[in-house]
């Protein structure tokens, strides 16, 4: 019997979206997260462009947008010792949980559950069957030798959870995604707390190396953002549409708040209002059409040729406030102005990210003190800089043994189980 040891294999390092891990030791491996990277116009598939039917799978993993890995998915046995841990509902971290094998146990927060179901049903993202097993706040799962506990943090969804993930050898904690301008920033504090003098800490890092656009949007805490709204929703003349995004209920909620108070009626489309769990739902455009004053639309990039039919009044706004196209990278921006231009409607960005400020990822990694800090989720993982901690940039598709990134020398190997191809990354990932 050769001796157990913990490793830690990156499918995709996250840069900057499409995180997902393996920890194993011994017998025993746990899968962290199962989604895809959000890259409209480099991804393959994107831009309208899908998977083939009946065969999405294949397409995607032959794309590169899924990881070519053994045991885990429908169609081919389980290897009967891959856990799959989901930390929050966002399509980079869930898209291909319809994939998993039936028989591999799936684990996700209980908070998670009304949008997930929401999902789920509204046909938004269709869930594996059987959809799993919910779990509460620092509950703990044992898979083997390792042990998993959830410990819930702040984002822009409702049930988001890092984990402590303890082996043996090793306490490795992963923030998932994460932020201290939300409305619960006690979260995420409590969750450094929690995992203080962790061995190794995942940290999320999506805003380390960001350059806002010129003229750069206000940086927004989600309270100032739903604060806006319900500004606008008072003071707009015309049609208000917000583009958000139904998973950030709690935005959602303060909308819904300030457009009643405006004596607007809030319509959301059907999927984003089964995701939002918001009744009013978006049918017959004519009582918009002939009160304008009277809504605030839901819109998001697909509904665009509805502006055609609505005709909105003079002193409409339209406000992208959560939902794609999510900046100049995304080429459905400059289309998304060209309506506005043509319709006459005013186009805002009133926004509040889902992840960490920079100085915030600081305070979590020194809160934290882990002996290694890992960034991840991230453009620029070399940009995070802490005093005392020191670094450690993962590649994708190599086995590290944590003792040997613990000690310093991480030589590394190709990982057991897969098929020889690493999932996709990013040019510039490391
Ligand atoms: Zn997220």
């Amino acid at each position: 019997m050769t001796e157990a040891r913990t490793t830690l294999t990156f499918l995709h390092t996250g840069n900057p979206t499409g995180l997902k891990f393996f920890v194993e030791h011994g017998d025993s491996r746990c899968l962290f997260d199962f989604g895809r990277e959000h890259a409209p116009g480099r991804a393959l598939f994107s831009l309208g462009l899908r998977p083939r039917l009946g065969r999405e799978l294949a397409d995607l993993v032959a794309a590169g947008e899924a990881p070519a890995v053994e045991g885990v998915y429908a169609g081919e046995p389980w290897d009967g010792r891959t856990s799959v841990f989901i930390s929050h509902m966002h399509l980079d971290h869930t898209a291909l949980v319809r994939h998993l094998a039936p028989e591999a146990p799936l684990y996700y927060p209980a908070e998670m559950e009304p949008v997930r179901a929401g999902a789920d049903s509204s046909g938004y993202l269709p869930w594996r069957r059987p959809v799993g097993t919910a779990l509460a706040d620092r509950e703990t799962v044992t898979a083997g030798e390792i042990k998993v506990r959830l410990l819930a943090v702040d984002h822009d969804v409702p049930g988001s959870t890092g984990f402590l993930v303890s082996t043996p050898e090793a306490a490795i904690a992963f923030t998932g995604d994460c932020r201290r301008h939300g409305l619960h920033p006690e979260l995420t504090a409590a969750f450094a707390q929690a995992v203080k003098g962790a061995d190794l800490l995942i940290q999320e890092g999506v805003s380390l190396g960001y350059l806002p656009p010129i003229p750069a949007p206000p940086l927004l805490t989600e309270e100032e953002v739903i604060a806006e709204l319900a500004l606008a929703a008072a003071e707009t003349k015309g049609l208000l549409v917000a583009n958000c995004y139904g998973m950030n209920r709690e935005r959602v909620a303060g909308l819904a708040a300030g457009c009643a108070a405006a004596g607007r009626k809030l319509l959301l489309e059907a999927e984003m209002a089964a995701l939002a769990g918001w009744p009013g739902v978006l049918g017959d455009l004519e009582a918009v059409r002939a009160d304008p004053r009277g809504h605030c639309l839901q819109l998001g990039f697909d509904s665009l040729p509805l502006l055609l039919d609505l005709q909105p009044p003079a002193g409409s706004v339209w406000i992208q406030c959560g939902g794609p196209p999510f900046g100049s990278f995304d080429p459905g921006s400059t289309v998304l102005e060209a309506w506005c231009a043509r319709f006459g409607l005013e186009l805002r960005t009133v926004n509040s990210s889902g992840h960490s400020r920079p100085g915030d990822i600081v305070r979590t990694v020194r809160e934290v003190g882990p002996r290694v800090v890992l960034p991840v989720h991230t453009r620029a993982p070399e940009a995070l800089v802490v005093v005392g901690v020191r670094s450690f940039l993962p590649q994708a598709g190599v086995t590290y043994r944590v003792a040997d990134i613990l000690s310093g020398a991480p030589t590394g190997s190709a990982p057991r189980g897969t098929h020889g191809r690493s999932g996709r990354s990013s040019p510039g990932s490391r």
